[in-house]
């Protein structure tokens, strides 16, 4: 005999279930998906836990305004969006600071690179400053990235840095010499500062080393740094403060406005891993120095961008600027790539990976990212109104099991090249359904609903990609029918056919090239 319910039982059950409905609904989704990121700091993936949930502070280091970003800035920049978006997308209430260098970041020579391209250029350095933060402002929205909540700049902020300045001194953590003034490390250390913990540099390496620099013999051990610096005769950009009139070191932008706009501790801080040493090390430095607590609980590094192997970097010329990747105007390219092809070529690949840019690389991400769009604009046109709510229930299963490894993916340390695997999985079922290969009455509507919204929300939400602007997609959609065409009149040997497709369209601007990799064209 079964077993008999007592009413107290089934209320019982009832209260119970009802509790975890209405927990599952309440829920927000940073709690259905806790986010794990990979700390730098520690070296191990955490289980990310704001200070005050659900606000996040977000630190990251931003451009230095005396040129163009290159792309490899770029992508730095892309690779933080995305987390800020994701942030924002599972109810984080995020505070994202990204500051403006302007002053502060010397050449070899020991000249302020603001004021280097000021000579060079003959306007003002705050000209410099105003001209290149108005272009990277340009860049970062073809990229489609959210401005972040503060931009400070580094000139805007001197009387906080001389304040800090002072704060390390009155803990005894710097010296005054001949009206600079140097972190003194080996006082920190002494005072359990953890100083090489972040790069992993070895303190006693970095106390020997005697690399002849500029100033070296106002220091007190080699791996000391300027906090502020008095300023020769010739340096243009300069303030007064009680040491001298002169101008911060570059490491002291950062710690000052992180600490002024997000408090002495925050939750996260980000940059490209080549800031890792000497720039991060001494902001943590600096922080501890004048606060006496370490800045970020959770360090975040973004890998390099490479270019045909090699560091893309602006000083030895291995570099594109993303302008001239847009418009194939660059001996490393082929073609124009739209912003958000380039955008898709970025989160290919997870951001602490290396990532090579190259013209077929270009070539197949363009190929790869024209699927998602087609299948953006079929999730666009869907109206569940048209479906029943009877369905095929593997095909309801897999439709859900693909929004849950989105969340699975995205929270496991922002893992956009896995994100987009199951991306595709998904433009796999709206284009069958799309041809007809899945009926209508094998989904239901409310199947088709969540597999609408996931897509769209994870493509255009989350990870910032859209229907490229400029042709909504349509130029594309020709351009493929009638490179679809030639390939046949190609095939049957239809040379005349082929060739008058070719030579219309050069007439018209767009270039079409046969390679290894298929047919592309530039417009
Ligand atoms: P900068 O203007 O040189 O201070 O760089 C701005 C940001 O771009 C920093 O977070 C750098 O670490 C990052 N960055 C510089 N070069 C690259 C590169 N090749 N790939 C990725 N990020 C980079
Ligand atoms: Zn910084």
């Amino acid at each position: 005999m079964g077993k008999q319910y007592t009413k107290t039982d089934i209320l019982y059950h009832i209260s119970w279930i009802s509790k975890f409905i209405t927990h599952e609904i309440l829920m927000k989704k940073y709690e259905k998906y806790p986010i794990h990121i990979y700390n730098s700091l520690s070296r191990q993936k955490e289980l990310f836990t704001p200070l005050h949930t659900p606000n996040v502070g977000m630190y990251v280091c931003g451009p230095t305004v005396y040129n163009d970003v290159h792309l490899g800035n770029c992508r730095t920049f892309v690779s933080f969006d995305v987390i800020y978006r994701y942030l924002l997308h599972l109810g984080y209430k995020v505070r994202y600071v990204r500051n403006i260098t302007d002053v502060g970041h010397l050449t070899e020579s020991g000249e302020d690179k603001m004021a280097t391209r000021a000579r060079i250029e003959k306007i003002e350095p705050m000209e410099v400053a105003q001209k290149y933060t108005r272009r990277f402002h340009e860049i970062m929205s073809l990229m489609n990235t959210l401005p972040p909540s503060i931009e400070p700049s580094a000139s805007g902020h001197i009387p906080e840095q001389i304040e800090m300045v002072q704060d390390i001194l009155d803990n005894g953590l710097a010296y005054v010499a001949n009206g600079s003034v140097y972190f003194d490390t080996q006082k920190y250390v002494e005072n359990s500062g953890n100083y090489g913990e972040l790069s992993g540099r070895i303190i006693e390496e970095l106390f020997s080393e005697t690399r002849v620099l500029k100033n070296q013999d106002e220091k007190r051990n080699p791996a000391d740094f300027a906090i502020w610096m008095k300023a020769d005769e010739n340096h243009i950009m300069r303030w007064e403060s009680p040491w001298s009139v002169g101008f911060p070191g570059w490491h002291l932008e950062c710690s000052a406005m992180s600490t002024k706009y997000l408090g002495t501790t925050f939750d996260i801080h980000g940059g490209g891993a080549d800031l890792k040493f000497p720039h991060h090390e001494n902001e943590i430095a600096q922080n501890v120095g004048a606060c006496n607590v370490e800045p970020a609980n959770y360090w975040i590094h973004t890998n390099m961008l490479l270019m045909n192997g090699k560091k893309m970097s602006k000083s030895d010329g291995n570099t594109i600027t993303p302008i001239q990747l847009m418009e194939g105007d660059s001996e490393h390219v082929s073609q124009g790539y739209d912003p958000m092809t380039i955008r898709f070529f970025f989160l290919q690949a997870h951001y602490s990976s290396t990532l090579d840019l190259s013209d077929a690389a270009l070539q197949a991400a363009s190929r790869g990212f024209r699927k998602l769009t087609a299948a953006l604009k079929i999730a666009r046109s869907i109206d569940p109104a048209g479906y029943t709510h009877s369905g095929d229930q593997e095909l309801a299963d897999k439709i859900k099991e693909y929004r849950d490894q989105c969340y699975r993916e995205m929270s496991d340390d922002f893992n956009t090249a896995k994100t987009l695997a199951v991306l595709f999985e998904m433009a796999g079922i709206l284009h069958e359904l799309d041809n007809g290969q899945i009926k209508a009455n094998n989904i239901s509507a409310e199947s088709i609903e969540l597999l609408a919204n996931t897509f769209i929300s994870f493509m255009e939400d989350v990870l910032g990609l859209q229907q490229p602007e400029d042709s909504n997609g349509k130029i594309d959609d020709v351009m493929e029918i009638l490179l679809d065409i030639r390939q046949k009149a190609r095939a049957e040997k239809n040379w005349a056919l082929s060739d008058q497709i070719r030579d219309q369209l050069a007439a018209v601007g767009i270039e079409i090239k046969d390679g290894k990799e298929g047919t592309s064209y530039t417009l």
